[in-house]
């Protein structure tokens, strides 16, 4: 047993096995791709490469075992030909738009467990060869010949790094946890964590030699505790399953209002970073969605998303949350959130670089696309537009002209849209202070109290070193987000917290009282915040 010490990211336990994960050696990941024609060439490669080694394994064996031990190399080679599979690959790459290698995982998996549910003996044994088979192939596609021993089964994983553009392209549904060498807190790969709930720490030094080890993540503590003895993995099975019954008590307040004992209504919202994740919004029973970080969706692909398929995400988002609000803020990327095909040059400061709204205002046919596939969206539900990185009057009158030309382009073909809300984030000092000005020109404000720390400190959010000086409590930024509430208030535009720190809940008492009308937090989050909102008593404020 060996126990690390390392930082929290999210306060939950986990329990499961390590899977090391380095840039050459990745798991299978979904994404999205153009070219169809390109990816099944890709695929057919790949299967005729597969092919030939199964051929040169059954020669190896035929010598070294005989014809019965070699035979399962033959059988192997004629289930890589069937009709049945091709066809369920084929189809999946071109009516999902998915790369071959998760096109043949998951048909790999189908398959395999339709077999494992066959009658016949000889049929549930052929469930762990077809399995066998899509592994070589993903295996070949990813450039890696020798044979590895990736699983299906969930796990926690290991890595020096994690960039965000690699944990959105991740399969959620395979993760267990997060532990990472570098890193900070308040990182993206931080954030979709806690979007996702999964138990997380930084800090940790990984090694290859973690490997397929049976591991503890305990979040409370930020221990990781690899091989844990028999004693100490009991009592955090219990302590898993009192998180569970911790949590099936918070259930209980899903339906009730956001209200606090003296009858104010709070937006209590959620944040996400793709589709895929409005149903922990639901889950949680969210009042609507206060920021959705629609960069997500440019880092999931290697080239420029389309109009189409921005308003086909951003409709179903807004139709799933049927009338509720769904706030979707316009690209913000930069910094740690890189796309190649963006063809950003290397900067030696890029958090204050060419980044966000900058770009957007300079590269017009990026942002208006983004902005028709947004109106188009918002015929279907009630949407709003939010700008980052907002540090002037003018980048937002630019914005809304944008809007307005839209508007007129949409108005004369026919193409219907919606009333949509225009906000700003309020995440540079320059935006605080000259926030009665800005109040004058939009709908609402939302504090984005990440980026707001980084720049009002001084301190790279990015920078784990600083991570111990990072103080999002510290008065300054407090007192900014006080200043802010106040001269949004003074011209109608109501204020909300988008950042992490709208889900503290040390702070949500004083938040309430400084007069902050929404908190927007990860979906997990939802319901403990619920609990203090409608235990609090905001009275005369006085922050
Ligand atoms: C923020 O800066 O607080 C914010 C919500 O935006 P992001 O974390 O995506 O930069
Ligand atoms: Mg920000």
């Amino acid at each position: 047993m060996k126990i690390y010490q390392g930082k929290s990211i999210l306060k939950g336990i986990t329990i499961g096995k390590i899977l090391y994960y380095s840039k050459e050696e990745q798991m299978v990941q979904r994404r999205s791709i153009t070219d169809t024609e390109a990816e099944w060439t890709r695929y057919e490669e790949a299967k005729e490469q597969a092919s030939k080694q199964l051929n040169a394994l059954y020669e190896k064996a035929l010598k070294e075992v005989g014809e019965t031990g070699a035979a399962i190399f033959e059988v192997h080679g004629m289930m890589l030909e069937d009709d049945d599979f091709n066809d369920s690959i084929k189809n999946m790459i071109e009516a999902q738009k998915v790369n071959a290698e998760y096109a043949v995982a998951s048909t790999g998996d189908n398959f395999s467990l339709m077999f494992s549910q066959m009658d016949d003996e000889y049929f549930q044994a052929r469930s762990a060869d077809i399995k066998d088979i899509a592994e070589r192939v993903v295996r070949i596609l990813q450039g890696k010949n020798a044979d590895g021993e990736l699983g299906d089964e969930p796990v926690i994983l290991a890595a020096k790094d994690l960039a965000p553009s690699e944990t959105v392209q991740m399969d959620k549904s395979k993760l267990l946890g997060f532990v990472t060498e570098l890193g900070s807190s308040n990182s993206h790969t931080a954030i979709l964590a806690r979007t996702m709930n999964i138990p997380a720490l930084i800090g940790i030094p990984v090694s290859e030699e973690m490997n397929g080890k049976m591991a503890v993540i305990d979040g409370v503590k930020g221990e990781l505790i690899v091989e844990p003895d028999e004693e100490l993995l009991a009592s955090y099975q219990e302590k898993k399953r009192e998180e569970e019954r911790q949590r099936e008590l918070l259930l209980q307040l899903k339906g009730k209002e956001d209200v606090t004992l003296d009858g104010k209504k709070i937006r209590l919202y959620a944040n996400i970073g793709s589709v895929g994740d409005v149903a922990r919004v639901l889950a949680n029973d969210a009042d609507g969605i206060g920021l959705f970080r629609s960069e997500f969706l440019y880092l999931e692909k290697d080239t420029f998303p389309t109009e189409e398929e921005q308003f086909q995400a951003y409709r179903t988002v807004a139709e799933t949350m049927a009338g509720k609000k769904v706030i979707i803020r316009t690209l913000d990327i930069g910094a740690d959130k890189q796309a190649d095909y963006f063809n950003l040059d290397h900067e030696e400061n890029p958090a204050m670089g060419y980044r966000a709204i900058r770009i957007c205002l300079d590269r017009p046919e990026i942002f208006k696309t983004q902005l028709r596939a947004l109106l188009r969206a918002s015929a279907y539900g009630n949407i709003g537009i939010m700008y980052p990185m907002i540090i002037s009057v003018n980048e937002v009158l630019q914005a809304k002209k944008y809007v307005e030309e839209i508007k007129a382009e949409l108005d004369e073909k026919g193409i219907p849209y919606g009333d949509v809300e225009q906000g700003v984030m309020i995440e540079t000092p320059a935006a605080v202070m000259i926030s009665a000005q800005l109040a004058r020109e939009v709908d609402f404000f939302s504090l984005g109290t990440n980026d707001l720390t980084q720049y009002t400190l001084a301190i790279d959010r990015q920078n784990a070193k600083l991570d111990n000086i990072y103080d999002s409590h510290h008065p300054a930024v407090l007192e900014m987000i006080r200043m802010t509430v106040e001269n949004g208030h003074k011209e109608n535009c109501w204020v909300g917290i988008c950042g992490e720190l709208g889900a503290d809940t040390t702070l949500t008492e004083t938040f309430l009282k400084m007069g902050v009308d929404e908190l927007s937090v990860s979906p997990g989050s939802v319901l403990p915040i619920r609990e203090i909102i409608r235990k609090t008593k905001i009275g005369d404020g006085g922050f």
